[in-house]
């Protein structure tokens, strides 16, 4: 832990939560904190009702990978929820520098979140809550592991319907993950690694999230419809223009997705990561095709680039 973190309340008794808890700092009404001891009221209906938005960015060696994107899209999430930041876009940005900063990570998995809060008389008027602003810094983290990220991953379509976009809209990035966690124990019960879930006209959605792309002839498609418009998923439109790949947002089949020639997924918790095997079928022989290492090999290079990238404030 860092000096500044030990300088942290609460950090001396902190021994058996860290047994727990990835080390990290979190800020959380007004103060930074180590994240093992940043906890939400039972009463908080970000808790009770999933009536929460929030985002994730990261940093990777030193530097935060778009995180203006990831701020205009919790900004955008924040307001269409009707919820009010007790704090400016300039202010939340330097709480998620400072929370980097004083977790002394060089690669970090940075969480910003709205709840609803709570009303001091528990009144159950949304409209009285006072909205809680939280954020996080934890080392970075992946979807895929070390060896899935070399072999590609093994997915399996689950006959789980995503939650309709008419009830929840998924562009604002929320909590309502049950058909996702459910979705994956019928991938593992199938002897899957990870799940794909359906919208409600039977093509694919995503998953526990991620995005998903598949490789045909060589034009590359990702669902349209009832997902998360990634920020991970917009690098590999921004990175397919660059070169001059062809890429569009557009139905898959499930179908479709057995027979593509190469299939990735896409998430800040990972970037983008080879699948290489959908349900029993192999995708591309078993192996990583060639536009999705491309694809890998200039997601990565990009992270070092300033119009893409930038330094952690120190503290
Ligand atoms: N879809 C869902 C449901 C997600 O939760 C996420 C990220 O958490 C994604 C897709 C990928 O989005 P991003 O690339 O912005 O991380």
């Amino acid at each position: 832990m860092t000096d500044a973190a030990n300088a942290l309340p609460g950090t001396e008794q902190n021994h058996i939560d860290r047994r727990r808890y990835p080390h990290g700092i979190a800020f959380m009404d007004g103060q930074y904190l180590p994240v093992s001891q940043a906890k939400v009221s039972v009463l908080d209906y970000g808790f009770l009702h999933s009536d929460a938005t929030y985002d994730t960015a990261h940093v990777w060696e030193g530097r935060f990978f778009r995180l203006n994107l990831h701020l205009d899209r919790f900004w955008r999430s924040v307001e269409r929820l009707r919820m009010k930041l007790p704090y400016s876009r300039d202010e939340v940005e330097e709480i998620l520098h400072n929370c980097v900063a004083l977790s002394g990570h060089k690669s970090a998995y940075v969480e910003m979140i709205c709840t609803r809060g709570s009303s001091p008389t528990f009144s159950r008027d949304p409209r009285q809550a006072e909205n809680r602003f939280i954020a996080f810094a934890v080392p970075f983290g992946s979807v895929a592991s070390k060896e899935q990220l070399e072999r590609g991953l093994h997915v399996s379509i689950s006959g789980t319907i995503r939650i309709s976009p008419k009830s929840v809209d998924p562009s604002i990035k929320n909590y309502h993950w049950l058909d996702l966690v459910m979705g994956l124990f019928d991938a593992y019960d199938a002897g899957g690694e990870t799940a794909l879930v359906l919208d409600a006209n039977g093509n694919i959605a995503e998953g526990p999230g991620f995005n998903v792309f598949i490789v045909r002839d060589g034009a590359l498609r990702t669902p349209a419809f009832g997902v998360l418009p990634g920020i991970t998923r917009r690098s590999v439109f921004d990175l397919c223009a660059e070169i001059g790949l062809p890429a569009k947002a557009a139905d898959v089949s499930p179908a479709e997705l057995r027979a593509a020639d190469e299939v990735f997924i896409t998430s800040t918790a990972g970037g983008i990561m080879p699948v290489t095997r959908v349900d029993a079928a192999p995708i591309a022989g078993g192996c990583v095709g060639p536009i999705t290492r491309r694809m890998i090999d200039m997601y990565w290079q990009k992270h070092r680039d300033p119009a893409w990238s930038m330094p952690v404030a120190h503290v």
